[in-house]
C-alpha cells in the first residue's frame, strides 16, 4: 500500500494556537480502511478539553479583533486560506484518501470545493448589505448584524475536509469563532487546518479543534453552555440527540442530516444520461454521500432495459485502491460501517432481485471493498428502500403513473434530495415541484449553486445554510430603531396635571 508523504501519526488538538494533547492524556485508534490496521492515535478530547477549547474561542470572542474587524479584512484572510487549501490539495487529497478510502482522482475534487467555499463567502461577506426600514419623517430602523458567538462545528467522516469547510468558512467569514468537532474515523485531513489559518493570518484562539468520540467531545461541545449554536452533519438518530442535549441551553442549531433520495426516470427521458447520472450518483464517493439518488424509480415502458444497461454498467465499475487514479469505487471508510453496508446487502438478497455485486469483489481479499450493488423491484416497504445505506448500493423500483412516482418519491422518512430526468417539460416542473426534499434537480446529478438554499425537509435536517442563509444562521440581526420626530405617547399618570 502507498502511504502518503507526511502521514500524522499521533493527532492533536489544536486549542489557542496550540497543538495539545488531552488533559486526561486518553487517545483513540486510527485504521485506514485498506489494512484496518491502526495508522495513527488521535488525541480523545473530553469535557475539560472542550472547556479549554470553548474558552480560547470565548476570549477571541469578547476581546479579540476577529469578530470587530472589518469584512474585507476577514475576506483577505479567507482568500489566503482557499489559495492555501489549494495550494495543498495534492498532499490533501492524499491524506483523505488513505483515510477515508476515497478514490483519489474524487478525493482531489473535495480540496477544490473547500477551497472555493472560502472564496465563496469571503465574497458574500464584502458584498452584503445590511437591512433599514423607513417610514419617512416618522422613524428610520436599521439592522446591525453581529456575528452569534463561539460556534460549535461537528463533522461526519464521508468528505471530511470539505465538509469542514462548508461550516468553517461561513462560521468565520461571519466573525465567529470556531471550535471544531471532526468525525473520529477520519481525523487526519483535519489535523492541516491549524497550518494553513496559522499561515494565512487568523487570530490565535478563532480556530480551535478537538478531536474524540461523539458521545464524549461531541456532546460536551453540545452542552457548552457558552455555545450558542450548533452546525452539525451527521445521522438523524445522532441529530435527535443533539436536539435533544440542546434545547437545555436553547441553542440555535443547523441540522444536516441523512438522506435517502430519489432518482425518477421516466419513459421518456434521455435514456443514455440518465444511466450516466444515475450511476454516477449513488456509486461516486463510494456511495457514502448523503445526496445519493439511491432509489431509483423507472417508468415500466424502460424498466427491463434500464435494469440491465443500468447493472450491467454497474458490474464493470472499477472498483480497486484508492490511491489508484483507475479506481472507482474505493474502499468503505472503516470496517463497523463495512458490516453494516454489508448487513443490508444480505437484507436486499432477501427483498429485491439481485442483478449486480451483492458482496466482496474477488480480486480484493482484504478491505473494505463492495462491489457495486443493485436490486430490482425493490418495493416501497423493503429495508433497502426506507432505509439509508450510505453505500455502493442502488434500488430499482417500476412505476407507471406521474402520481405513482411522486406517491413512492416520498414514502419515505426522509427528504434531501431527489432527481428526475423527463423530456417533458410539464412533467418535469410538476414532478421535481412535488418532491418532498430540501434540493431537486431536473436533468441532472447534484451540481451546487454555493448561492442556493442546502439542506433537508422531514427527517434530513432542521433549517437551511447556503449563500446568505449561512451567514444568516452565524449572525444576530439586531434592529435599531430611531424616532425621527415628535412620538406620540400615552400620558400614563398625568391626568391629574391635565385636568388642572
Ligand atoms: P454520525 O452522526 O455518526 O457522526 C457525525 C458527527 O457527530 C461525528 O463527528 C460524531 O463524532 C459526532 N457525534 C456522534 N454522537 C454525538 C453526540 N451524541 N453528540 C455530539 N456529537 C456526536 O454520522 P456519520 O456516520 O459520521 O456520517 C454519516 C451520516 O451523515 C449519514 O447519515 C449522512 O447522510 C449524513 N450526512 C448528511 C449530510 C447533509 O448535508 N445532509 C452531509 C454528509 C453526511
Amino acid at each position: 500500500m502507498t502511504l502518503p508523504a507526511e502521514l500524522p501519526q499521533r493527532i492533536s488538538h489544536y486549542i489557542d494556537g496550540e497543538h495539545v494533547d488531552s488533559i486526561s492524556g486518553d487517545t483513540f485508534d486510527v485504521l485506514d480502511p485498506v489494512s484496518n490496521k491502526p495508522y495513527a492515535t488521535a488525541a480523545a478530547g473530553h469535557a475539560a478539553d472542550i472547556d479549554r477549547a470553548v474558552a480560547a474561542a470565548r476570549e477571541a470572542f469578547t476581546d479579540g479583533a476577529w469578530p470587530r474587524m472589518k469584512a474585507r479584512e476577514r475576506a483577505r484572510v479567507l482568500y489566503r486560506v482557499a489559495d492555501a487549501v489549494e495550494a495543498a490539495e495534492d498532499r490533501l487529497a492524499e491524506l483523505e484518501s488513505f483515510d477515508t478510502g476515497l478514490p483519489i482522482t474524487q478525493a482531489k475534487g473535495q480540496a477544490r470545493r473547500a477551497a472555493e467555499n472560502f472564496r465563496f463567502f469571503a465574497d458574500l461577506i464584502v458584498a452584503m448589505n445590511e437591512d433599514a426600514y423607513s417610514v419617512p419623517g416618522t422613524q428610520l430602523n436599521y439592522v446591525l448584524r453581529k456575528p452569534v458567538g463561539v460556534a460549535g462545528l461537528i463533522t461526519p467522516w464521508n468528505t471530511p475536509f470539505m465538509l469542514e469547510s462548508w461550516k468553517l468558512a461561513p462560521a468565520l467569514a461571519a466573525g465567529c469563532p470556531v471550535v471544531l468537532k471532526p468525525a473520529e474515523f477520519t481525523p487526519a485531513s483535519a489535523s492541516l487546518w491549524a497550518g494553513i489559518f496559522e499561515a494565512a493570518g487568523l487570530p490565535r484562539g478563532v480556530f480551535n479543534l478537538v478531536n474524540g468520540i461523539g458521545e464524549q467531545a461531541g456532546q460536551a461541545l453540545v452542552e457548552h453552555p457558552d455555545v450558542p449554536l450548533i452546525s452539525f452533519t451527521g445521522e438523524t438518530t445522532t441529530g435527535q440527540t443533539i436536539m435533544r442535549s440542546a434545547a437545555a441551553h436553547l441553542k440555535e442549531l443547523s441540522m444536516e442530516l441523512g438522506g435517502k433520495s430519489p432518482a425518477i426516470v421516466f419513459a421518456d427521458a434521455d435514456l443514455d444520461a440518465a444511466i450516466d447520472s444515475t450511476l454516477f450518483g449513488v456509486f461516486s464517493l463510494n456511495g457514502e454521500r448523503c445526496t445519493a439518488g439511491s432509489r431509483i424509480l423507472v417508468q415500466r415502458a424502460i424498466y427491463e432495459e434500464f435494469c440491465g444497461r443500468y447493472a450491467e454498467r454497474a458490474s464493470d465499475i472499477v472498483v480497486g485502491p484508492p490511491h489508484d487514479p483507475a479506481t472507482e469505487v474505493g474502499a468503505l471508510v472503516h470496517p463497523e460501517h463495512y458490516e453494516r453496508v454489508l448487513g443490508y446487502v444480505e437484507a436486499g438478497k432477501r427483498e429485491a432481485r439481485l442483478l449486480a455485486g451483492g458482496g466482496r469483489p474477488h480480486h480484493l481479499p482484504e478491505g473494505n471493498y463492495l462491489a457495486p450493488t443493485v436490486f430490482a423491484d425493490v418495493a416501497p416497504d423493503a429495508t433497502i428502500f426506507q432505509q439509508e445505506i450510505f453505500g455502493p448500493v442502488a434500488a430499482l423500483t417500476p412505476f407507471d403513473t406521474d402520481d405513482e412516482a411522486i406517491a413512492l418519491a416520498n414514502d419515505v422518512k426522509y427528504g434531501l434530495a431527489g432527481y428526475v430526468w423527463t423530456n417533458d417539460l410539464h412533467r418535469g416542473h410538476r414532478v421535481a415541484g412535488s418532491i418532498e426534499a430540501g434540493m431537486v434537480w431536473l436533468n441532472s446529478h447534484n451540481i451546487r449553486d454555493l448561492r442556493t438554499p442546502f439542506g433537508g425537509v422531514k427527517a434530513s435536517g432542521v433549517g437551511h445554510e447556503g449563500g446568505h442563509r449561512s451567514i444568516d444562521f452565524y449572525t444576530n440581526e439586531h434592529i435599531v430603531h430611531v424616532a425621527l420626530g415628535d412620538v406620540h405617547t400615552p400620558r400614563f399618570g398625568a391626568g391629574k396635571e391635565e385636568r388642572r
